[in-house]
C-alpha cells in the first residue's frame, strides 16, 4: 500500500489552502464541511473564494507564499498552477512536519485526496494511488449508485439505538445478525427505519419477514430501478416470473434462493392462489422476500392481487415500480407513446382471453389522436383489429409490434391495422410482445406524420428483420 487510508478530524483545526482560483475553491469547500479553520493565502481571489470570504468561512492574507505560513497547519493544500511555487510549498511543508497536497503534482504530496461518496456520517473513499484519478471516479459512480440516498439518515438512527439494541440483545453474534438484518431490510426499501428497529426489537431477536414487490422492467437489465437493485441484494429469496430475465437475476445477492414460478401463456405451471400461498408461507416464516415481476409490479402484473393477500394475512410488503413494458419497447423502438401532432393521449390495456376483449370500450379505443398499447394480445391479434375497424378506426392506422422490446433478441415490426395478423403471422410473432398502434408509431421508423396513407410501411424499416418484412409486404400485396 502506497498510501495510507485514513479519516483526519478537522474540526476546530487550522489548515491552509495557498491558491485563489477555482480548484483552490473547491479543496477549500471540503476543508471547511470537515469544520477546519481556514486560511487562504493568494494575492487575489476567484469569485468562489470572494463569496467565502464574504460569508467569513475563511481568512484570506492577500499576498505571495512565505515558507513560514506553513507552520501551525495540520495540513496544507496548494493549487497555485504554478510548478515552481507548488514545489516549494511542499520542500516548506515537509521540512515543518506537516501535511501537503499538491494539486495535480503528486510527486510532491505526502497526502493525497480520495473520490468521496457522502453518506454522512457514512463517507467512502476511493483512491487509486494517484495512478488513475478518473478510474477512481468511475467507480465512485458505481458505489454511489449501490448506495441508497437515505443511508447517511440509517446510520443516524441505528447510533441513537445502539445502546437499546445492546441492552436488548448481550450476545455478539445475536447483535450482528440483528444489524444485518436491519440494515438489509431498512435500506432495500424507504420505510421509517425508526419504526422498523423498534418493531424488530420489540417482537423478537430475528426481524419478522417482508416482501417487496418488485418491478423488474422489461428485460434489458439496466432499466432496473436503484431501489429494485437494492432489495434483489437484500433479499434471501427471489421469487420470479418467467419474463424477468436472467441477465436482470444475475443481480440477484449470490446466495439468494432463487424460485421461479413462471407463467407461460396456456399453461398453468402456477396458479395465483398458489403463488399467494408461497409468498405468505416463505414471509412468515421470516425470510426477506423480494417478488420479482416483468415490468412493473401494478400493471397486468397481478401485484394488486398479491399486496392483497400479503395485506390479508398481516404480513408487510412495500411496492417498487418498474418501467412497464408499453414505455420500454416504445423507447427502444423508437415510438413516442404520446406526440402533440399525433396522441394526446395513451391507453395501456390488455386483451388477454375472449372476454376480456368483449368487455373493452371500442367505440372510445376507435377513436383517433389516441395511442394503445396492448398487453398480452399475441393471439387476439384478430379480435383486435376487428373490433377497431368494426368500430371505426382507419385500416391505414399505422401499427407496430415490438417482440422481447429492450433484450439483445428484440424486433419491431411495423405495419398498418389492417395488416396486423399478417404481420403477426408471417413474422412468427411470439410472446412477450406489445402491440402499439396510433400514429405515433410512423414516427420511429423517421417518417412524417404527414405521410399519411403509407401502405407498404412494414418494409424497409431499418430496425426489424428485412427479409421476413419483405414477405410481410409481399403477402400484403397479393391480398
Ligand atoms: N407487469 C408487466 C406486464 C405483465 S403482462 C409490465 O408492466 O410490463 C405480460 C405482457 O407484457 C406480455 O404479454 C407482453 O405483452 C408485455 N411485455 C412484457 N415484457 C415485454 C417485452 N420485453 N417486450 C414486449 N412485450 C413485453
Amino acid at each position: 500500500m502506497q498510501y495510507f487510508p485514513a479519516f483526519l478530524r478537522l474540526d476546530g483545526r487550522l489548515c491552509l489552502v495557498v491558491g485563489g482560483g477555482e480548484v483552490a475553491a473547491r479543496k477549500a469547500k471540503l476543508l471547511l464541511r470537515a469544520g477546519a479553520v481556514l486560511t487562504v493565502i493568494a494575492p487575489h481571489l476567484g469569485s468562489s473564494l470572494q463569496h467565502m470570504l464574504r460569508s467569513a468561512e475563511i481568512r484570506w492574507e492577500p499576498r505571495e507564499f512565505e515558507d513560514a505560513d506553513v507552520v501551525g497547519n495540520w495540513l496544507v493544500i496548494s493549487a497555485t498552477g504554478v510548478p515552481e511555487i507548488e514545489r516549494r510549498i511542499a520542500s516548506a511543508a515537509t521540512a515543518a512536519g506537516v501535511f501537503c497536497n499538491s494539486v495535480d503534482n503528486l510527486p510532491d504530496c505526502s497526502f493525497i485526496t480520495p473520490a468521496i461518496i457522502d453518506r454522512s456520517p457514512v463517507v467512502v473513499a476511493v483512491s487509486s494511488g494517484g495512478t488513475a484519478p478518473v478510474l477512481a471516479r468511475q467507480i465512485r459512480a458505481r458505489i454511489e449508485m449501490l448506495l441508497p440516498a437515505g443511508l447517511g439518515k440509517l446510520a443516524d438512527i441505528a447510533g441513537k439505538w445502539r445502546r437499546r439494541v445492546r441492552e436488548r440483545i448481550p450476545d455478539l453474534a445475536g447483535r450482528r445478525l440483528f444489524w444485518e438484518r436491519f440494515f438489509d431490510t431498512a435500506t432495500a426499501a424507504d420505510t421509517d427505519a425508526s419504526k422498523t428497529i423498534a418493531a424488530m426489537l420489540h417482537s423478537a431477536r430475528t426481524p419478522g419477514g417482508t416482501a417487496w414487490l418488485v418491478g423488474a422492467g422489461p428485460g434489458d437489465p439496466e432499466l432496473l430501478t436503484l431501489r429494485a437493485l437494492h432489495c434483489m441484494q437484500a433479499a434471501d429469496v427471489i421469487v420470479h416470473d418467467r419474463l424477468v430475465s436472467t441477465e436482470v437475476l444475475e443481480l440477484a445477492r449470490r446466495d439468494a434462493e432463487l424460485i421461479s414460478v413462471g407463467k407461460k401463456p396456456g399453461c398453468t405451471a402456477h396458479t395465483q392462489e398458489e403463488i399467494n400461498a408461497l409468498l405468505i408461507r416463505l414471509v412468515s416464516s421470516g425470510k426477506r422476500v423480494c417478488r420479482l415481476k416483468g415490468g412493473d409490479p401494478y400493471i397486468f402484473g397481478r401485484g394488486g392481487e398479491e399486496a392483497q393477500a400479503l395485506a390479508d394475512a398481516g404480513l408487510s410488503y412495500r411496492v417498487v415500480p418498474g418501467i412497464t413494458a408499453a414505455a420500454g419497447c416504445a423507447a427502444a423502438a423508437g415510438i413516442p407513446l404520446t406526440h402533440r401532432d399525433a396522441a394526446q393521449s395513451v391507453v395501456f390495456l390488455t386483451a388477454h382471453g375472449k372476454d376480456s376483449v368483449d368487455r373493452l370500450d371500442w367505440p372510445s379505443l376507435a377513436r383517433d389522436r389516441q395511442t394503445l398499447a396492448f398487453y398480452m394480445g399475441v393471439r387476439r391479434f384478430q379480435d383486435i383489429m376487428n373490433k377497431l375497424v368494426e368500430h371505426g378506426r382507419a385500416v391505414d392506422t399505422p401499427i407496430a409490434i415490438v417482440e422481447r422490446g429492450t433484450t439483445t433478441e428484440q424486433r419491431v415490426l411495423r405495419g398498418t391495422l389492417g395488416q396486423l395478423t399478417m404481420v403477426a403471422e408471417a413474422n412468427r410473432i411470439v410472446s412477450p410482445a406489445i402491440l402499439f398502434i396510433g400514429d405515433v408509431t410512423r414516427l420511429a421508423a423517421g417518417r412524417q406524420f404527414s405521410s399519411a396513407s403509407d401502405h407498404d410501411a412494414v418494409s424497409g424499416v431499418p430496425d426489424t428483420d428485412a427479409g421476413l418484412n419483405r414477405q410481410a409486404e409481399q403477402s400484403s400485396r397479393n391480398s
